[in-house]
């Protein structure tokens, strides 16, 4: 053996060790800090706010981000509601030339009632925008997505050279209300702080256990449309049909018909949903109304499905109504929202697969479960820009594996995001969400 082969040689031999000890320090890091980060997450979730209105979570944010030396931006974000303060954070760290990442994390919680009986259970109630009273709950975990940015910010300051390029974390609100990114995008986030080469977020998810993550490349959650529509007739006695155009029958032929254009007329290989999820009309057993008013989402992947699936909701409703003789102006009323909207998540799969990789190899391959789309919706694809730039978001699992296993064994369900009784496994969720998210910007930002 030559002098160089011998070198080589020991080269080869030292590398799984760098490797294990490079893995090893960010493990080390995430220990010596869970304490730390549970104690936060625990904060957090005793003190949830409503979407728009997550002055004290942002604030926090902020200040924690500020003292681990982020350049910090409070309060940024414009929605189209004057009256609606953008309680956007970003935090930038420039160290070197090299890739400019974006990490999200969504701050907002949901006007639910926490009823998990946790010792740091939310108490919190407050007035919502209708001036009812609510009971106010981290249900969909964001706690768990800002104390792993946090987590993660400070890690990758003590990782710091093993990372170049510029990092911009970002607290988002108004996630649950879907126009918390389009609020950032409004105002500047892409033109007043670094504009990113690739931007990437996780969700906790209610189904994975704690300890893993969820991979999904391509379309990961779907894009969400809210419509109304405004079904019209001619009103009169219960007893005198015939002196009527009845808007309560016209509302149920409408909402069947609908239910062709997802299993009639879309392809079974495009998914797609139409629900129908309110309908109001009428006040008394013998009096036909003159109007019905429905409210529908629509659920789709593709944009050229979500336009076509629009259109038949429009074709279908103003068919039904005329087919019955209602004169032209009393046609029905449809009306796409142009703010209760969001676009596909799409997870972009080179960017994906290179964070599946480094997950493999910092977590354990078992830990590491590709998982199918659903049809919820977020607002983080907007962050994308209509696909230029490539996003990915993965799941966190954040389920007691215990419980996982039972629910499989006995077929009962756990409780969903959103649900009252959602309480996610804090520490090996926090530490598998940091550990991720650290070797993701590691992976993307490497040296
Ligand atoms: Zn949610
Ligand atoms: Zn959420």
């Amino acid at each position: 053996m030559n002098f160089r082969a011998k070198l080589l040689g020991l080269i080869c031999a030292a590398l799984p060790v760098l490797v294990v000890n490079a893995q090893q320090s960010v493990d080390a890091l995430v220990e010596s800090n869970i304490a730390n980060l549970v104690d936060t997450y625990k904060t957090l979730h005793a003190a949830p706010e409503l979407s728009h209105r997550e002055e004290k979570t942002s604030a926090f944010v902020a200040k924690e981000l500020r003292s681990l030396g982020y350049t910090v931006t409070e309060r940024v974000g414009k929605f189209e509601q004057p009256e609606w303060n953008g309680y956007g954070v970003v935090a930038v760290m420039k160290n070197g030339a090299g890739p400019t990442v974006l990490v999200r994390a969504d701050m907002d919680a949901l006007p639910v009632e926490e009823k998990t009986g946790l010792s740091y259970a939310s108490k919190v109630r407050t007035k919502n925008d209708a001036g009812q009273e609510v009971g106010v709950m981290h249900a969909c975990g964001h706690d768990i997505h800002v104390t792993t940015l946090l987590g993660t910010a400070k890690l990758l300051v003590e990782l710091k050279d093993r990372w170049h390029g510029t990092l911009v974390l970002l607290g988002q609100p108004a996630e649950e209300t879907i126009d918390g990114a389009r609020a950032l995008l409004r105002d500047g986030l892409y033109a007043r702080f670094p504009k990113p080469d690739l931007a990437i977020a996780l969700h906790d998810n209610a189904e994975l256990e704690a300890g893993k993550v969820g991979i999904v490349p391509g379309f990961a959650l779907a894009s969400s449309t809210n419509i109304d529509i405004k079904i019209r007739g001619i009103g009169g006695h219960g007893s005198k049909p015939d002196a009527t155009k009845d808007p309560i029958v016209l509302a149920a032929q409408v909402i069947l018909g609908l239910q062709t254009i997802v299993s009639r007329e879309n392809s079974p290989l495009d998914p797609a949903v139409v629900t129908v999820g309110s309908i109001h009309g009428g006040t008394r057993y013998n009096i036909i109304p003159d109007e019905v008013n429905l409210q529908l989402t629509v659920r789709a992947y593709k944009e050229e499905v979500r336009k076509r699936v629009l259109a038949s909701i429009e074709r279908i409703t103003t068919g039904i109504a005329m087919a019955a003789g209602v004169p032209n102006d009393r046609a029905p009323i449809v009306k796409v929202s142009e703010t209760e909207v969001t676009a596909a998540t799409y997870n972009d799969p080179a960017l994906t697969e290179r964070l599946a990789a480094a997950f493999e190899k910092g977590l354990g391959a078992d830990n590491v479960v590709k998982m199918a789309p659903i049809m919820g919706s977020e607002d983080f694809g907007y962050l994308g820009l209509d696909r230029t730039i490539p996003t990915a978001m993965f799941w966190l699992g954040a389920v007691d594996p215990a419980k996982v296993k039972q629910s499989k064994e006995t077929g009962t369900t756990l409780p969903s995001l959103h649900s009252a009784l959602f309480a996610p496994l804090p520490e090996p969720t926090l530490r598998t969400g940091v550990k991720a998210m650290t070797l993701a910007v590691l992976e993307l930002m490497k040296k």
